[in-house]
């Protein structure tokens, strides 16, 4: 079997067991999604979910989250990782979002990647889940990292690199999906101790014996 058969299994396999999957963030609109993928570096989707209301109570969109400092932003945020860093970016964020495009969240990798604090991870999270970009690209985070390598298709913890293995593979369509599979699946079945006699993997998983928690 060839890699993309074997993923392609693999995916229709994890689209059976989650066909809810939807990203854990909450969010209402591009804005929205934007705020929350750059507050959830290093953070769980839950923590951050638990500020949001305040914020966007707050701060609703870009024009009034641009006329903020840093030091204001802050308290809104403080129970999260990284809350300094994270609060600067998110007011330069807002203001090259107010100055470059009206204060709309743009579409496209070249523009999103333009703004402060949004890197090509929180762009492909955007594209996909806000705009519904089919091809925006495919998001790695932990979870991807830690299966891509048990499944055996990567050999790397480089997101650049895995995203452009699991893109040759993985049905394009699926692309914006895919992430969130995968992230439902590493946190109920193969964690950082894989849960493997109930996985529905094991037969198309090299990992399924012999597993070696990977620290990450
Ligand atoms: S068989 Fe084990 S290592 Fe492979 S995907 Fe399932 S839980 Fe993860």
């Amino acid at each position: 079997m060839s890699a993309s058969q074997r993923m392609e299994k693999i995916v229709n396999e994890l689209i059976k067991e989650y066909p809810d999957t939807k990203p854990s963030l909450d969010f209402n609109n591009p804005f929205e999604l934007l705020v929350a993928t750059i507050l959830s570096a290093q953070t769980t989707d839950k923590a951050v979910n638990l500020v949001l209301p305040a914020l966007f109570a707050k701060y609703p969109d870009a024009i009034s989250m641009s006329e903020a400092t840093a030091d204001e932003i802050k308290p809104y945020i403080k129970t999260l990782g990284l809350y300094n860093n994270k609060a600067k970016s998110l007011e330069r964020m807002a203001k090259s979002l107010t100055e470059n495009f009206n204060g709309e969240v743009p579409s496209t990798m070249k523009e999103l990647i333009s703004l402060a604090g949004v890197g090509r991870k929180t762009a492909n999270v955007v594209m996909g889940n806000a705009f519904g970009i089919p091809d925006s690209g495919i998001t790695v985070d932990t979870h991807v990292t830690r299966l891509a390598i048990r499944w055996g298709f990567v050999n790397t913890k480089n997101a650049i690199k895995i995203e452009r293995e699991l893109m040759k593979i993985v049905p394009k369509d699926h692309w914006v999906k895919f992430t969130t599979l995968v992230i439902d699946h590493g946190r109920a079945i193969c964690k950082r101790k894989p849960l493997c006699d109930r996985c529905v993997l094991k037969e198309l998983c090299p990992s399924s014996d012999n597993i070696i928690a990977i620290s990450n």
